[in-house]
């Protein structure tokens, strides 16, 4: 017997809002009002989490200095998206295919996910591109990561 699959279409809509914390909220502040990113140092091992969080994930302990990170970094790895996941910040599809990455910035010990802005052909994009992060315009900011654009290849090897 052939197997037949039957799909149940359904609209869920849930708004969720969560508070941000301190340590996330002043690298979101800094992200909308002055363009700038901005990790945190472990005052026992030197790691710079980017985004900041509170504690060390590597030894646990509380972090403390603010430190500015660059806005270029390295493709660490990515994926090419088929499928329309859905944007938590709009709710709505993504537009398929697309480049999704992670992203180790300069300065920083840890990695953001994101968007990269190339085509997305595996021959196009490899681990180990340099980037650069391309912020939305000052005055459409709004305090979430989406005030990332994307990142963009800048061409150094
Ligand atoms: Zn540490």
């Amino acid at each position: 017997m052939e197997r037949e699959f039957v799909n149940i279409p359904m609209v869920v809509d849930i708004p969720y809002c969560f508070a941000a914390g301190s340590y996330l909220a002043r690298f979101l502040i800094e992200l909308r009002d002055n363009g700038k990113f901005f990790g945190i140092e472990c005052p026992n091992c030197g790691r710079v989490q980017m985004p900041p969080r509170i504690v060390c994930a590597a030894c646990h302990v509380r972090n403390g200095e603010w430190v500015e990170i660059s806005h270029d970094g390295t493709l660490m790895g990515f994926s090419i998206v088929h499928l329309p996941l859905t944007d938590p910040t709009t709710g709505q599809p993504h537009k398929t295919p697309y480049t999704y990455g992670i992203v180790r910035l300069d300065g920083a010990n840890s990695s953001i996910e994101h968007f990269i802005d190339v085509e997305p052909d595996i021959e196009k994009v490899w681990v180990g591109m340099r980037v650069r992060a391309v912020l939305r315009p000052q005055a459409e900011r709004i305090g979430d990561l989406s005030d990332i654009l994307h990142f963009a290849p800048i061409g150094e090897a």
